[in-house]
Order: structure tokens, then C-alpha cells, then sequence
């Protein structure tokens, strides 16, 4: 089966007692058992819901993976992988990885002896550089939040099998519609599945999936013991996310497009953050991993005071943080979702004031291109 029709049919199919086309809301915690350990697969909902498998299923075939987990978020996702290393060991983390992702390793896991290194991890001799010992795996995201910056994650994925140590993409921007990261040699790929999976703005939750089955079991035992586990509704919900997900891509990519080579030739617009651009950086690296472009861009107005006007001025688009729903959002990240980096790191990394983020929604694009000229030409 091809991707599109396995985001419809890369579950566990109709139900097998009523014939309903839809997986079952499992609302139970419980299972009853015909005699003590007697029972058909599952016993308790933390470690196992037949709804929460049926999205499990589907995320590993879609990624290409041997085992698909589903988490209460992406960063419980996330915090379910890192329980895999202990005290003493060493991460490399790309150095604009999303700002909760620099969190939890720099003001919780690292109280527990889990230290990281943050590196531009465009450059895959900085990445070589940055290894030690103890270093036990690599984190990056490509393309990046919010500069769309682009790693090479089949060096990457080369220079850390030389080394012993794991490779972690963060898939949430491109989801397996446009990029597998496990096919390109990453052994564990994870997602806000939040944001485009889910692709409503109506659900909070994580997945995971592991190449490798004896990784996989490993996750599973962590998802169990750490228990940040999703309800059965959300599971659902990104179940039926994922049923769109090709439908979604195309028109989040088409529209993104459209409004990324209007703002190009705006004479206000000082630069466009956006890898489906030519003059992109990363283009060349990107278009040999990914089969498209995505639906974020970012663009420099100029100041903090341009922006602000901009998305004061703005109808259509939604002013707020996240990502990846239906509906065109809208933000600063120098004041928004990256407003709690130092001034310093952020200037570093070229998050400027100026700086605006945009998540180009499923609309009419020549709507978005329509409400963006209303407001840039109010600045
Ligand atoms: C939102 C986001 C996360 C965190 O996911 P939650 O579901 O909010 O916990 C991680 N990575 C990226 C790239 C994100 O956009």
C-alpha cells in the first residue's frame, strides 16, 4: 500500500464484533480476565488500550518503524526517550531545537546527571567535534523552528552509528508525509502530534517510533513504568488526523508556497525564511531527504515595532503559538515561543525582533497572500 492509503488503512481495520469502519473510543482503565493472567492482550489502560494500539500501529507503519508508542504529549514523548540514558551520559542537541526540548534536558534532565552539548548541527564537522566518550546520542529537528534551518540527517544519522550513539529526529515540521527520518538512518523519530498529525488544533499529544525492535521494547517497558500515557479520545482524534494527513500536507505546502514567493517580492519584507526558496541555504541538503517543502515560513520585517503592527493587523491569520492546524497562525518568536532564550542566544541563533512566524493553514492561499498585503502595508 502506498502512503495515502495507508493513513487510511494502517490500522487494525474495522471492528471486529459490530463492523463499525471506525476504531472504538476504549473508555475503559480494566479488562476482565477469564482466569488470572487469561485475557486477550490487554489488563490495564497504562499499559495497553486497544485505541491507543490502533495508533501506535498505524504511526510505526507510516514512519517505517518497528514499534509506534503513543504519549499525553510531545514533550512526554520526549521525556519517555530521555529515560533512557543515565547519569553521567552526554547528548548533542542541535542548538535551535524547540525551546521545550532545551528545557527538559537543561533544567530537569540534567539534575540527573544527563548532560548535552548544543551544536549547529548544519555543520556535520561540529557535530563530529562535539562527541565524547560519553556521548550517547544526537537530537536534532530539520527543517528547524524557527529559521527552517536544514541538517543533513544521513551524516548525521553515519556519524553516530560510528560512534555507538543513537540518532533522535524530531519530525513534528515535515511529519512521514515529507520525510521518514528512519529510512534516512535515524534510529528513533518522535512528534508533537499536536500539530500536524493531529492537524485540528484539538488535541495534545506525543508519539514515538524505533527502527530497531529491541529499542522499541525498551520504550514500551519506559512508557509503562513513567506512565505518561494519552486518553483513548485523543488517540482518536489524531487517528482521524492521520486519515488527512496526505489531503492536508499538499494544501498547507501549495498555499505556503504561494504566500512564501509573495512576501519574497515585498519590498518590506527583508528576508524569507522558507526552504522551498532558492536562495534557501539548506534547499539542496532538504530536497534530498524530504519530498517537500512544509507549511512554516518566517520573515524579517525589520523591528520589533513592524512585527508587532503586522500581526495587530492581520485577520485571517491567528495570532498564537503552535503549529500545524487547519487555520494560519501567526507569531513573534522573539517575544512568543522562543521568548524565554537569553537575548544573546537568540541573536546567536538569528532570531531577530523583527522576526515573524507564520503557519500557513489549508484556506484559499490568495486569501492568506490578500490579508498579509493588507497588514505589511501598514508598517
Ligand atoms: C510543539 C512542539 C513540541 C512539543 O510538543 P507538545 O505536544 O507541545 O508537548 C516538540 N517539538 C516541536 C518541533 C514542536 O513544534
Amino acid at each position: 500500500m502506498r502512503f495515502a492509503t495507508r493513513c487510511i488503512h494502517g490500522g487494525p481495520g474495522p471492528d471486529p464484533l459490530t463492523g463499525a469502519v471506525n476504531v472504538p473510543v476504549y473508555l475503559t482503565s480494566t479488562y476482565r480476565q477469564e482466569a488470572i493472567g487469561r485475557h486477550k492482550g490487554y489488563e490495564y489502560s497504562r499499559t495497553g488500550n486497544p485505541t491507543r494500539a490502533a495508533l501506535e500501529q498505524l504511526i510505526a507503519g507510516l514512519e517505517g518503524g518497528s514499534r509506534g508508542l503513543a504519549f499525553g504529549s510531545g514533550l512526554a514523548a520526549l521525556t519517555t526517550i530521555l529515560l533512557l540514558f543515565q547519569a553521567g551520559d552526554h547528548l548533542i542537541l542541535g542548538d535551535d531545537v524547540y525551546g521545550g526540548t532545551f528545557r527538559l534536558q537543561d533544567k530537569v534532565f540534567r539534575r540527573f546527571g544527563l548532560e548535552a552539548t548544543r551544536v549547529d548541527t548544519t555543520r556535520p564537522e561540529a557535530v563530529a567535534a562535539a562527541f565524547t566518550p560519553r556521548t550517547r546520542a544526537v537530537l536534532v529537528e530539520s527543517p528547524t523552528n524557527p529559521l527552517l534551518k536544514i541538517s543533513d540527517l544521513r551524516a548525521l544519522a553515519e556519524l553516530a552509528h560510528a560512534r555507538d550513539a543513537l540518532l533522535i529526529v524530531d519530525n513534528t515540521f515535515m511529519t512521514p508525509y515529507f520525510q521518514r527520518p528512519l529510512e534516512l538512518g535515524a534510529d528513533v523519530v518522535w512528534h508533537s502530534a499536536t500539530k500536524y498529525l493531529g492537524g485540528h488544533s484539538d488535541v495534545v499529544l506525543g508519539l514515538v517510533v524505533a527502527r530497531d525492535p529491541a529499542l522499541g521494547e525498551r520504550l514500551a517497558f519506559l512508557q509503562n513504568a513513567a506512565g505518561a500515557v494519552p486518553g483513548p479520545l485523543d488517540c482518536y482524534l489524531v487517528i482521524r488526523g492521520i486519515a488527512t494527513l496526505p489531503l492536508r500536507m499538499q494544501a498547507h505546502e501549495a498555499g505556503a508556497r504561494r504566500v512564501a514567493s509573495y512576501l519574497a517580492a515585498h519590498p518590506r519584507v527583508r528576508r524569507v525564511y522558507y526552504p522551498g526558496l532558492p536562495d534557501h541555504p539548506g534547499r539542496e541538503v532538504h530536497e534530498r531527504q524530504a519530498t517537500g517543502y512544509g507549511g512554516m515560513i518566517a520573515f524579517d520585517v525589520g523591528s520589533a515595532r513592524a512585527a508587532e503592527r503586522v500581526v495587530e493587523r492581520v485577520r485571517l491569520f491567528y495570532l498564537a503559538e503552535s503549529l500545524g492546524g487547519v487555520e494560519s497562525l501567526i507569531e513573534v518568536p522573539s517575544r512568543m515561543t522562543h521568548g524565554s532564550l537569553p537575548a544573546e542566544v537568540r541573536e546567536a541563533l538569528g532570531i531577530t525582533d523583527g522576526l515573524i512566524r507564520l503557519s500557513v493553514g489549508v484556506e484559499d492561499p490568495e486569501d492568506l497572500v490578500a490579508d498579509l498585503d493588507q497588514a505589511l502595508a501598514g508598517i
